[in-house]
């Protein structure tokens, strides 16, 4: 996306290179042409002599020129082969310059005329046998061993030229008058035919050669063949035909082939070599500045001069028909960058130190660009002044990709300041570019105060990198969780910190719900141990606050009640980190109070749950506005508290993150609210609970006593009255006896009825004393059989039995806990009755059994008597009879000592009757 292709321009001269150049310029072939026709005319105008002298001269001096160049530039040729040939000329040119010193007519060696044919053909062996011998180090992976070289064509020439000059050992070549010798025309051919061997070989290996050196040595060897063959052919004894001419032209110019051909390799190829090399690495040189987009600036100290290259321009954005300068700099760079970019310059200038800048370009925000400049001084030598030289580096796509990132990045400066923000920062604070590059970090971070920032700065410093989570706070003044990595970085001499931040929200969100809801799980089992728990309103309303901000990770919950006089809804129970919100805080139920528009107050109002899940926006928190900015509460919901069907107050929490109250949550938190409510309704039932057992504890007490009271009295009663009473039938019938006879019949009869009444009432207070006694006697129970316990009753009956003519039958009867003389007393009064109350016509029929119902005895006491036909009356009652008067004798205590005996023994009694067929008396025991 970001790729861009660019091409570098191709250093002059570079296609000029690239094509194949040509043998001969249109300028040598003149020469060439002027140099034969000059050579001609030479030859025919003036004597042979000169002709030969210059030929040969100038072949000499190529051969010199050949060898020097060779010689020199034996490092850098690639072709062995010319070298190797063209070192030989330096040899080969000194004997040809022998041959043309001691050339007829020359008149410097008088003393002998077969010299310069010798010189001669010594040169043509020695020529030729180089061409041939070349070949052995054609191979350019051979270098040549040049000292040995020199050394052995040093000796072979000095032989050469000692068996000419001093040994005169060397053939005859030339007698004048007979001319040629045999051995100089076989010497010709022996040296034609090296020649064509070496060309036969050059052929052979071609392959080695560059094209152009391989035609070059090729025409050389052409020419020196055609020479030979001149050579041959003279018979001039002058040495001055035209053969001879044609022989030493074509000599020059095969010296001239192998001097072009030692130009070619040992000069022009090199050269042209590292003069390609050097344009292509030029070019790619710029190609690769144009794609790095770097470009080199200087500025000269004195005078002030800059310099820019072309990419400069470009990354500045500059007119490249501008003149650089420090201003036309400094207006490409944003004004924020403006004091580093001349401290670095001046730094730089006056204390040497290098800098490094990164520059925000241009002006526009969305076109924002950015470069690297970095530069050093550099010290003037040569003539060349004290400069401050430096690259400019665009570095937008680095930067872009900071600049496009998700997250916020800040290079924050050691006093807290901005020096760089991305634009991501001013998306997730709200901010602009400019505003934010105003501010501090504390502005954004309230829990980083400046103080604070500079202990972080410093551990920042120690540690290298810190990793921490926190809230910031957008311009609007809504918060937004954060995870910040700070690394601390030197750049350009200053000091940064780098931090990149992460809009943590949707993760928070995330967590938040998942833990919240599942912490708000734990708070509603909790709340409802502690409404279990909990003996009163205070402790209930303080437990709940306390879980609501452990578990549901508020910032404040409290509980407010309304106060019924002045509608104000007080705070009675308060948790959480910003508790102290809470302090003084007016918060009223009336529609009318502008503190009761606030969510508790709708709340409590509508008997409903009211939400503000942005509250620095929201209208409804106005009053408490900057109150909650300031202990950062974002959102907030009150949930209505009921007692009785009534609401009385709400429960209100706060949380610092926006939108905290989700659906899910209001719902845990509205059953939370509905718990407390119904805890408050059990709390009152359980005071009036305790106020009823209360009132029941006393009534019984009361009754108790009285009870006592009225026990004690019934025995003192009826143990006092008996003492009279017997008193009464003791006089009565001691008076009766003192007036014996006297009494008259119906006297005596009315003795009887008071000694009978006395004697009733006598039996009437026993009962009661029994009946009274039921309950003091000994408490302590034991096992008691009662089938024992109804025999006992059975014997003290006996004579009732008998007398009734009754028939009492036993069954099966069982163990039970219990008194044993009260349990007989239960069997004998039954007993009783049931003879008592017989049919007259009917003798009296008993049974007694029992049956195991559950964990009961039911003991049924039959009788075949008279029934019972009172269905509404409750026969257990003291003094309470059915049947009196003298019939059935008794005093209506039996039944009601029955009772108080079962009823003692955790029993219960009854009884089932058919009036005229009998009574069925049931009582019912505890079995063990
Ligand atoms: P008393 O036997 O001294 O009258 P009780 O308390 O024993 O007093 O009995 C109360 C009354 O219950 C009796 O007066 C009688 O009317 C009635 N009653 C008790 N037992 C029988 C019975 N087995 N058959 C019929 N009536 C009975």
């Amino acid at each position: 996306m970001f790729s861009k292709t660019m091409t570098a321009k191709r250093a002059p001269g570079a296609d000029a290179l690239a094509r194949e150049p040509r043998y001969f310029t249109t300028n040598e072939l003149i020469g060439i042409a002027i140099a034969l026709v000059a050579a001609h005319a030479l030859a025919v105008s003036y004597t042979y002599l000169l002709f030969h002298s210059l030929m040969e001269l100038s072949s000499i001096a190529v051969a010199i020129t050949v060898a020097t160049i060779a010689i020199n530039c034996r490092k850098t040729m690639t072709n062995q082969y010319v070298l190797v040939v063209g070192t030989s000329y330096v040899f080969i040119g000194f004997i040809d310059l022998m041959h043309t010193l001691s050339y007829k007519g020359m008149g410097i060696f008088t003393d002998y005329d077969y010299y310069a044919p010798q010189f001669w053909i010594a040169g043509r062996y020695l020529e030729s046998l180089s061409m041939l011998g070349g070949f052995a180090f054609a191979g350019a992976h051979r270098r040549v061993p040049m000292p040995v070289l020199v050394g052995v064509y040093g000796a072979v020439t000095l032989a050469l030229v000692a068996s000419i000059l001093h040994l005169k050992i060397f053939p005859v070549c030339f007698v004048a008058g007979e001319g040629l010798t045999p051995f100089k025309v076989i010497s010709e051919y022996i040296i034609c035919a090296l020649l064509a061997g070496s060309l036969a070989i050059l052929y052979a290996k071609r392959a080695q050669f560059d094209r152009r050196i391989y035609r070059l040595v090729q025409g050389s060897l052409v020419l020196m063949i055609a020479m030979e063959l001149c050579f041959t052919l003279y018979v001039s004894d002058a040495m001055s035909d035209t053969f001879n001419e044609l022989g030493h032209i074509l000599k020059v110019g095969a010296f001239y082939l192998i001097y072009k051909a030692v130009v070619v390799t040992g000069l022009r190829d090199p050269i042209n070599l590292v003069y390609r090399e050097l344009k292509a690495s030029e070019a790619s040189l710029l190609e690769a500045q144009a794609l790095a987009g770097l470009g080199r600036w200087e500025w000269e100290l004195k005078g002030g001069r800059w310099t820019w290259t072309d990419e400069v321009f470009r990354v500045l954005g500059v007119d490249p028909a501008t003149q650089p300068s420090l201003e036309s700099l400094a207006g490409a760079v944003q004004e924020q960058d403006r004091p580093a970019l001349h401290r670095g310059l001046q730094n730089a200038a006056e204390t040497h130190a290098p800098f490094e800048l990164l520059l925000h370009l241009g002006q526009d925000e969305g076109a924002i660009r950015f470069a690297q400049m970095r530069g050093e001084f550099v010290a003037g030598g040569h003539g060349e002044p004290a400069r401050v030289i430096g690259t400019l580096q665009d570095v937008t796509i680095n930067q872009f990709s900071v600049e496009s990132a998700e997250d916020m990045v800040a290079w924050l400066t050691p006093t807290g300041h901005f020096a760089y923000v991305n634009r991501a920062a001013s998306t997730l604070l709200g901010y602009s570019r400019d505003e934010l590059l105003a501010l501090r970090a504390s502005d954004i971070n309230r829990t980083l105060p400046p103080r604070a920032f500079a202990e972080q700065w410093q551990s920042l410093k120690a540690t290298g990198t810190l990793r921490f989570e926190t809230v910031l706070t957008r311009k609007d003044g809504s918060t937004v969780p954060v995870d910040i990595s700070e690394n601390h970085v030197s750049y350009g001499g200053d000091e940064y910190n780098v931090m990149f931040v992460r809009d943590m929200t949707a993760h928070k969100e995330a967590s938040a719900k998942i833990t919240s809801l599942k912490d708000l799980y734990a708070a509603l089992s909790h709340t409802n141990q502690a409404i279990i728990n909990c003996p009163d309103r205070p402790s209930l309303f303080e437990a709940v606050v306390k879980i609501a901000v452990e578990y549901g990770h508020f910032r404040l919950a409290w509980i407010g009640m309304i106060d019924d006089e002045t509608q104000d809804i007080r705070p009675v129970a308060v948790a959480g980190p910003g508790a102290d919100y809470a302090l003084d805080l007016h918060v009223s139920a009336s529609p009318d109070s502008p503190a009761g528009q606030g969510p508790t107050g709708r709340c409590v109002r509508a008997s409903q749950y009211v939400v503000t899940n942005d509250c620095p926006h929201s209208p409804i928190t106005k009053p408490w506005r900057d109150r909650q900015r300031q202990f950062g509460f974002h959102s907030a919901a009150a949930f209505p508290i009921a007692n009785g069907g009534r609401v009385v107050g709400a429960l209100t929490l706060y949380s610092e993150i926006t939108n905290f109250f989700t659906p899910e949550l209001i719902e845990l938190l509205g059953e939370m609210s509905a718990d407390i409510s119904s805890a408050l309704d059990r709390l009152d039932l359980m005071v009036a609970n305790r106020k009823h057992q209360e009132e029941l504890r006393q009534a019984v007490d009361i009754l108790e006593r009285s009870n006592t009271e009225l026990e004690r009295f019934a025995f003192i009663a009826s143990h006092d009255l008996q003492e009279p009473l017997r008193a009464i039938v003791l006089f009565t019938q001691v008076l009766e006896r003192r007036l014996g006879d006297s009494l008259t019949p119906e006297a005596r009869e009315d003795f009887g009825m008071v000694v009978g009444a006395a004697k009733r009432m006598r039996l009437l207070i026993q009962d009661l004393l029994e009946y009274s006694r039921v309950n003091v006697k000994d408490a302590s129970f034991a096992p008691v059989a009662l089938e024992h316990a109804c025999r006992t009753a059975l014997e003290n009956l006996g004579e009732t039995i008998l007398s009734c003519g009754g028939q009492v039958t036993v069954g099966e009867l069982p163990t039970v806990s219990g008194d044993g003389i009260q349990l007989m007393q239960l069997f004998q009064n039954l007993i009783a009755n049931g003879l008592k109350f017989h049919r007259p016509d009917e003798p009296p029929r008993i049974h007694v059994s029992a049956e195991r119902q559950g964990d009961e005895w039911v003991v049924a006491v039959e009788d075949n008597g008279i029934g019972i036909d009172a269905t509404d009356q409750d026969i257990f009652q003291i003094f309470r009879r059915l049947h009196g008067g003298d019939t059935y004798p008794g005093s209506g205590v039996g039944l009601a000592i029955c009772r108080r005996i079962v009823e003692r023994h955790n029993g219960r009694i009854w009884y089932e009757s058919r009036p005229g067929q009998g009574t069925i008396f049931r009582f019912a025991l505890p079995a063990e």
